[in-house]
């Protein structure tokens, strides 16, 4: 029965390679877990781990899409990120375990409003001004975990206009996809529908209007976003 007092929002939903499309419940980000993206943003990552940060699952933006510049900023920023995709839940998940969980991977980007966060960080404010705008998640279309023999290994880069931005190695992460999953897991319930953006590698930087991003994970795909 559908008693529902205003039409229901629409299921947020990632395109999948070969067919179908996989629906959005939560998002979760991984913060500094590149040590030369830490030390690029005045941290140091042998003192401070990785932690975890969110956006709402309507921030997506699905591949090719225009993005709009956002309000209330003049310092947009590109992170590129391996998003894994949860399609088997579970609470406290060991590092041993992580893997079987992921249902499929895709590349995303997380935009960033570079001054909030700075302002946010300064006066020990929350993050979601600065990471949890409206269309601040394009990611590219979804693979299966089952097409992908080696996730935790490959190029990850980023290029602006063409010009290459970001580049490293999902092997360069500090917390691997494992042991990103099973520390998430001891803070929240994951569920089938959750991704995770798994921190990105240094050389973030600004994009402006007409911008043309492109991203890509060597065995995974590629993600495309023009800032609009
Ligand atoms: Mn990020």
């Amino acid at each position: 029965m559908n008693d529902y007092v205003i039409a229901p929002p629409p299921q947020p939903a990632v395109p999948v390679a070969g067919g179908g499309r996989f629906p959005v419940r939560r998002i979760y980000c991984v913060g500094r877990n590149y040590a030369e993206h830490a030390r690029e943003m005045g941290h140091d990552p042998n003192a401070e781990p990785p932690f975890f940060f969110a956006k709402p699952a309507d921030a997506i933006v699905t591949d090719g899409a225009a993005v709009p510049y956002p309000p209330q900023t003049t310092n947009l920023h590109h992170e590129i990120e391996l998003v894994a995709a949860i399609g088997a839940g579970g609470r406290d998940i060991a590092v041993g375990e992580a893997i079987g969980h992921v249902w499929g991977y895709a590349v995303g980007i997380d935009l960033t409003r570079r001054d909030l966060q700075a302002w946010a960080k300064k006066g020990a404010k929350p993050w979601e001004i600065a990471k949890g705008f409206d269309r601040s998640a394009p990611i590219g279309t979804m693979v299966r975990a089952a097409g992908v023999p080696q996730p935790l290994r490959g190029r990850i880069e980023l290029s602006v206009n063409g010009e290459p931005r970001q580049g490293a190695d999902l092997g360069d992460m500090t917390w691997d996809l494992p042991h990103v999953i099973a520390e998430l897991s001891r803070y929240f319930e994951l569920c089938p529908g959750d991704l995770i953006f798994t921190g990105t590698p240094a050389g973030v930087g600004p994009v402006v209007p007409g911008d043309r991003l492109l991203g890509s994970i060597a065995g995974i795909g590629s993600v495309a976003a023009t800032i609009a």
